[in-house]
């Protein structure tokens, strides 16, 4: 597994993971003024995340596993984030369209797999859920076009 480490000093301290937290980021995000990739908004806006799956199936990792990271309002305790890229450049408003329908390619799917196989492996992680699940009324990542169902079953849960 390649492992490209962009660290992120943004976050909190020690922790255990327990749990990992999949979430959708746009490749790129258009804020209106200008155009920045997923891992440096990201930092710009003060939060982090532990890993990125890029579209062509690159991990970019930002903050240790035994790190806490920014990355999900509440569940940042024991809980290890990742941000799946939406292909290309996208507003708010086009995000939320896209990840509506199927847009995880083939070999962005299993070098994630990959990941938490990994993970699983080497925490014993005890869940896995979407951003969705756990924050409802404010998040809609990583979308109904995500691949829950085939990952959950690729990894025996
Ligand atoms: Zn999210």
């Amino acid at each position: 597994m390649q492992i490209v480490r962009r660290f992120n000093h943004i976050g909190g301290g020690a922790q255990i993971p327990r749990r990992v937290i999949t979430h959708a980021i746009g490749e790129f995000v258009d804020d209106g003024t200008k155009i920045m990739w997923a891992p440096d908004l990201i930092e710009k806006l003060g939060l982090s995340v532990h890993y990125f799956i890029t579209p062509t199936g690159t991990i970019v990792q930002q903050r240790e596993d035994c790190l806490r990271a920014w990355h999900a309002k509440g569940n940042n305790e024991n809980t290890i984030g990742i941000e799946w890229m939406v292909p290309g450049i996208h507003n708010w408003d086009n995000f939320l369209k896209t990840i509506k329908t199927e847009w995880v390619s083939e070999k962005q799917f299993n070098s994630g797999l990959e990941l938490y196989k990994h993970l699983n492996k080497i925490h014993g992680i005890e869940a896995h859920q979407r951003h969705s699940d756990i924050d409802p009324q404010r998040k809609q990542d990583p979308g109904k076009g995500f691949p829950w169902e085939q990952l959950n079953h690729a990894l025996g849960i």
